[in-house]
């Protein structure tokens, strides 16, 4: 059989250990026999990165800008204890973090479901994506601790020195305060993030803030979403048939309890930290998350929501048998494959992520699963399978 042909180049970023080792199984048995995969391949592994200054996280960010899609494996963001493990010459910053500030862009992170693996939530039968808007609000803000009786106030000084006041508060004793922001600029590249993709995946929109409480700060996030759509997405939605829905946060948490899922719903980030994790685990597994960084100027960086999974590379590294869940890594490499095969017109291509995604729901719907899905599933006498056994037996499905 021939190999699928690809025109041009997917930018690969390799990474770290449990996940470093899952990445060249999945590639050897799942892509290579299939695809003559073209790839453009940096190694964000930790000793790489390190050897590099770190250019090799820039490079590959910049790559992604030229190829404009990406598949990334799993990174060790270095803390204290990896400065001595990999004797590092600088606490290097987060890949992911790197990444984003180059690309800019919107996280759209989304379960993938499968049948005996059932959400805590009864009536949640397909996916909720969370689309999380990763810049400022609390995460950039400035704060004091207020020691005794004194006034805080917010100043803007304009460029010609004129200056605006708000009282944030009176303190008659002591007490807290903080200050936070937000650009229209970005709070627009993140509307028009979320209306992209829920344009791409056929997806009604919600969007949700507070404010009738923040009738400024909040208010600004509701405008932009509302200016941007009816200027420039209301047709496209119409025809797509879908819907862009807001309402306020509390009503949003509610309705989405009682919804049955599938849609996208967008939110300020310090909701979109909160509730992905809320979503994430009550769809059952941390292993089972798709993440995927789209930028305004239509980039796609896809990965694995989980982490290097050190647990297991360490058991790994002593020889001990490790039952790591490869599904969140091949469908980053499925989701990339089927962008490639949409952006350059390759039908075979995206026919084979297809088959991939499916191969891997069915091998797990037939009882057939690593430890963390044994232990949660509603299937009766799952059989556990090994990180490598799992990926044969998909490679299986697959011929
Ligand atoms: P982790 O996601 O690797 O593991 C968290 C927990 O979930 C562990 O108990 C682990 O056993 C379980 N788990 C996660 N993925 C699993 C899988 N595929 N199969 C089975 N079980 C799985 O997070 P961590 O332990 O906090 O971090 C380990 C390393 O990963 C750190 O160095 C951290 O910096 C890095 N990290 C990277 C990313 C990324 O690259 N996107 C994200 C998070 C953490």
């Amino acid at each position: 059989m021939a190999k699928i042909k690809m025109t041009t180049p997917i930018v690969e970023m390799d990474g770290d250990e449990m996940t470093r080792i899952l990445w060249k199984m999945i590639k050897e048995d799942l892509l290579e026999p299939y695809i003559e995969l073209n790839t453009e391949y940096y190694d964000l592994g930790l000793e790489h990165r390190n050897e590099t200054n770190d250019q090799v996280t820039i490079d590959a960010a910049n790559a992604t800008k030229k190829y404009k899609v990406a598949v990334k494996c799993a990174t060790i963001t270095p803390n204290a204890a990896r400065m001595t493990e990999y004797d590092l010459k600088e606490m290097w910053k987060s890949p992911n973090g790197t990444i984003r500030a180059i690309l800019d862009g919107t996280v759209f992170r989304a379960p993938i479901v499968v049948k005996g693996i059932e959400p805590c939530v009864k009536n949640w039968k397909k996916p909720i994506t969370i689309a999380r808007h990763a810049y400022g609000d609390v995460y950039k803000n400035t704060e004091m601790k207020i020691p005794g009786p004194g006034k805080v106030e917010l100043v803007y000084t304009a460029e010609d020195g004129t200056e605006t006041r708000e009282l944030v508060h009176n303190y008659a004793g002591p007490g807290v305060a903080q200050g936070m922001h937000n650009l229209c600029g970005s709070i627009e590249s993140f509307a028009r993030s979320c209306f992209n993709y829920a344009l791409d995946t056929r997806q009604d929109l919600w969007f949700a803030t507070k404010d009738t409480i923040s009738k400024k700060y909040d208010h600004t996030f509701k405008d932009i979403f509302q200016e941007i759509f009816d200027k420039d997405y209301a047709d496209k939605f119409k025809e797509a048939g879908i819907t862009y829905f807001y309402t306020l946060i509390d009503d949003a948490v509610a309705r989405v309890m009682k919804s049955e899922g599938g849609y996208i719903w967008a939110c300020k980030n310090y909701d979109g930290d909160v509730m992905s994790d809320m979503v994430s685990s009550a769809f059952g597994s941390l292993a089972m998350m798709t993440s995927v960084l789209v930028s305004p100027d239509g980039n796609y960086e896809y990965e694995a929501a989980h982490g290097t999974v050190q647990r297991h590379y360490y058991k790994h590294l002593k020889g001990e048998e490790t039952s790591t869940n490869s599904v969140a890594t091949i469908f980053a490499w499925t989701g990339a494959l089927r962008k490639r095969g949409e952006m350059d017109g390759n039908s075979e291509l995206t026919a084979f992520a297809d088959k991939l995604e499916k191969a891997t729901i069915d091998t797990i719907e037939e009882g057939k699963m690593t430890k963390d899905l044994a232990l949660i599933t509603t299937l009766e006498n799952p059989t556990v399978l090994n990180s490598e056994e799992f990926i044969k037996a998909i490679a299986e499905k697959l011929k």
